[in-house]
Formats: structure tokens, sequence, C-alpha cells
């Protein structure tokens, strides 16, 4: 990418998008692309069309997704899985259709099947049965990887599917209706501290084991991908196999463990209290790094790091008070 190629950020408001928004512009990319939702409704395909023909991108990080937590995804499966197919269909289409020159599809660790083997390497996608807590945003994002393979292959396109781990940092939601766990477990003990509570309550059994990337890591990933040579990018798009790489840590801790860690982080000495009428989804969701470390890049902000800083960023942005 030069430093005045357009780039359209989709989701630039998002923990992802924000993330990555803030590493192009460290970088010193000039020309970001950005609309909020008010402004361009990504569902809206003729929008879409106006949009990209206007602007005329040449690079598309596609970050805008309705995302959410185990809960969310039980309790609004129709929404997940429409409005990540409608996002899509329309942003890949209108790349193609106007020459973008690469574009990352980014989806999640869930587009795997519940019981691949572990750590997950990128063939193990559609090898066995999904989670059911996110089957309809996992499907949805699973059609994405298609379409970016298909286009490939039809058209010539270079569009690569990158699939990150579970993520957090700044932006997030902390909503506990909603949110994913680290945030979520952030909250829970910001508010146990403040109104003197003993103890966390932490959902299901505390038994499953999840990998944790920082957002900014994940941008950093994304813009290496980008940036890599024809070369490189076009031995990753493949033909044999979907263009799929995965970003993560390579290291999970337990939900109990990270709980723990959370109380640690935030200097909350309480107890913890496990609610098992809650899921517990996927018993493991770890990510083989290998591919993408391979091209010489790996995630390196600490679980505590990140914690914090995401923590300190949510202080500041308003969210506990
Ligand atoms: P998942 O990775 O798709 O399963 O989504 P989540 O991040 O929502 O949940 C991960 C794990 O953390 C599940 O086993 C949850 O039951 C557990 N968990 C523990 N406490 C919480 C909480 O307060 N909120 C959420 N969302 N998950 C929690």
């Amino acid at each position: 990418m030069r430093k005045d190629s357009a780039i359209y950020v989709a989701g630039h408001r998002g923990l992802v998008g924000s993330a990555i928004v803030r590493n192009l512009n460290a970088q010193g990319y000039t020309n970001l692309l950005l609309r909020t939702r008010a402004e361009l409704d990504l569902m809206d395909q003729a929008a879409v069309a106006s949009f990209f023909h206007e602007n005329m991108p040449k690079f598309v990080i596609l970050a805008a997704a309705r995302v959410g937590g185990i809960l969310a995804n039980s309790t609004y499966p129709a929404d997940f899985i429409r409005e990540n197919l409608l996002i899509q269909n329309n942003v890949i289409d209108l790349a193609y259709r106007v020459g973008v020159s690469r574009l990352l599809f980014l989806g999640s660790s869930c587009i795997y099947p519940k019981l691949a083997p572990q750590p997950m390497k990128e063939n193990a996608l559609l090898t066995g049965s999904l989670e059911p807590t996110n089957r309809p945003y996992a499907l949805a994002k699973i059609a994405g990887i298609e379409m970016c393979w298909s286009y490939n292959r039809q058209f010539g396109t270079r569009f690569l599917a990158a699939m990150p781990t579970n993520m957090y940092g700044p932006n997030d939601n902390f909503d506990l209706q909603s949110s994913h766990v680290l945030p979520a477990l952030i909250r829970k003990v910001v508010e146990a501290k403040f109104l003197g509570q003993g103890t966390v309550v932490v959902w299901g059994s505390g038994n499953p084991l999840r990998e944790f990337l920082y957002s900014d890591d994940l941008a950093e990933a994304c813009t290496f991908l980008l940036n890599l040579s024809d070369a490189k990018f076009d031995e990753l798009l493949g033909e044999t196999d979907p263009p799929l790489i995965n970003i993560g840590v390579g290291e999970d801790v337990s939900i109990r463990e990270l709980a723990q860690i959370v109380c640690e982080v935030l200097g909350f000495e309480g107890t913890l209290e496990f609610d098992t009428s809650k899921p517990d989804g996927a018993p493991r969701k770890l990510m083989d790094v290998s591919r993408i470390n391979a091209l010489g890049w790996k995630a390196h902000t600490s679980l505590r790091e990140g914690i914090l800083l995401s923590y300190e960023s949510a202080r500041r942005a308003g969210v506990f008070s």
C-alpha cells in the first residue's frame, strides 16, 4: 500500500476497525475512507454501490459486522446471519466491481468446527459440525470466505480472509448482555470493587479455554498482510485451498484463569462464583498461527498488559461511570 492509497476501513468505529485506523494513521497513511453507519448503511446495496463508485478505494478492510458474545448470538440468531450476509455480499461484490487491488475480510475463530483438533489450522474449515451457540454468525462468515475464494477464481481478484481469535481492546462492547467474556469480566470486577462486593459471577463452568488477542496486535497483522509482496500475498490466496489465514497469539487460558488474571490486574481480592446455568460454548478455541508466524508476524502484547490498556481506555471513555 502506498501512503496515499485510498484505503476503505469498513467498521472503523468498532473494536477491530478503530484499531486498524489507529495503526494506519500511526504509519502515515493519509487517504483513509471512513463512513459511520449513519453515513453509509452497508446492508443497503445501492448505497454501497454509490460509495464505491464515487470513492474508488484501492484497498478494503472489511471489519464491519454484527458481532456479540455467547448470549447475544443465541438471542438474535436471525440478525446475526442476515446482517453479516448482507454486509459482506455488498462490500465484497462492490470491491470486485470497482477493481480493488486487495481486500481483507475479517471473521472469527468460530468458523472452525466445535471439536476441531487444537490448535486449529486453516485446513480445519468445514471438516465438522459448528458450535451451535454461534452457528448463524459462523455460517455467514464461512459464506464470506467462500465468496472471496470464488471471486478470486472467477475474476482474478486478490481477496484474503483473515480469521482473528477472540479480540479485546479499546472501543470494545462492555454491555453485560451482549459482550464477549473479557470486557464483561473487566466490567464485573470494576463494579464489584466500586460497590464493595465480595464476589464476581462468572458464566459457565470456568473450564472452557480461550485465546485473547489485543486489537492493536491484530491491526498490525492486517497492515502487515496487506503490505506483503505480490508473490507472498498470492501464495496465501492459493488455488486449491480457501484464501484463509489465522491471526492469534498461539496460547490460551481457561475462563477461570482469565477471571483470576482480571482480578489481579485490577486489584480485586474477592472470590469468583461460577453460574453453570449459563452456556460454556466451545470447549477450546486455540488458533494455529504457524502460517502468519512463518511470514514474519507475531503477537506481542501480553494478556496482563492488554487488560490494563483496555480497562484504562474504557475508563477514559466513561464506560464505567
Ligand atoms: P465465545 O468465545 O463465542 O464462546 O463467546 P464469549 O466470549 O461470550 O464466551 C466465552 C466463554 O466465557 C463462555 O464459556 C462463557 O460462558 C464464558 N463467560 C464467563 N463469564 C462471562 C460473561 O460475563 N460474559 C460472557 N459473554 N461470557 C462469559
